[in-house]
């Protein structure tokens, strides 16, 4: 794998209920694939076969660091309405590092263009809200200009992930909207982050599909936070 990137802070473990590896696997597999920090982003609550909040409040238990990973605490958000509403409440995302929330099938059905728009954007004024997983799923399709520009106004990073650009995956398109998302990016400057959103642990770190398109659209890389923890983590606390 290439070390130009050390972080991936989309992973999911057998808590999600359809991810296959426990936290220690995942520090290996990151560990084998030379990522320096991972963060632990299981489903939240409304995702059918997710853990309860009492898995949230308790990651405090795990390890900082495993195998010399370094291991953040997170979670990765259903967003339910065009509010922006999401399924932990305050006091439990106070507790975690690294939030993300995104739209799911089970979870919230497709709007309109201009509904899909609203929530993306209302997500983002989310204080606690850090990422805006997987945006450029086809079936919700949003103005990419207004959300680009909500991210810049809020801080939120906006996620590229991996597992979206395999064809199995129920959010696979032909990577137009994800191009025209990136580009987008560059021209407002706005910083993305690459995610794995790995459901098996050695599939950490693998941001193969992601990097063909960066190089398809000739993004930054002083634009993409996965390639130094101290530029992540910068970013992070900026709100
Ligand atoms: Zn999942
Ligand atoms: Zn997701």
């Amino acid at each position: 794998m290439s070390n130009k990137y050390i972080l991936d802070v989309h992973c999911h473990t057998i808590s999600s209920g359809h991810a296959y590896s426990t936290v220690t696997e995942c520090a290996k597999g990151a560990s084998e694939n030379g990522i320096k920090l991972i963060a632990i982003t299981d489903h939240a609550p409304k995702m059918p076969g997710s853990c309860s909040f009492l898995h949230f409040w308790n990651l405090k238990s795990i390890p900082k660091t495993l195998y010399g990973v370094e291991i953040l605490s997170g979670v990765e958000l259903n967003i339910l309405d065009k509010s922006g509403k999401v399924d932990l409440s305050e006091k439990t995302l106070k507790m975690l590092d690294v939030i993300i929330a995104s739209l799911h099938i089970p979870c919230i059905k497709p709007m309109s263009y201009e509904e899909n728009t609203e929530c993306l954007i209302n997500t983002m004024k989310n204080p606690y809200i850090k990422i805006l997983g997987h945006p450029g799923d086809p079936r919700y399709p949003f103005d990419i200009k207004k959300v680009v520009l909500a991210a810049k106004e809020t801080n939120t990073i906006l996620e590229l992930n991996n597992a979206s650009l395999s064809p199995e995956n129920g959010r696979y398109d032909k990577p137009d909207t994800l191009i025209n998302l990136l580009n987008e990016c560059k021209k407002q400057n706005v910083p993305i982050i690459l995610g794995s959103d790995s459901h098996f642990h050695t599939n950490i770190g693998n941001f193969k599909e992601a990097e063909k398109i960066l190089e398809k659209v000739n993004f930054p890389e002083e634009l993409i936070l996965n390639t130094s923890i101290e530029k992540f983590k910068l970013f992070l606390h900026r709100n």
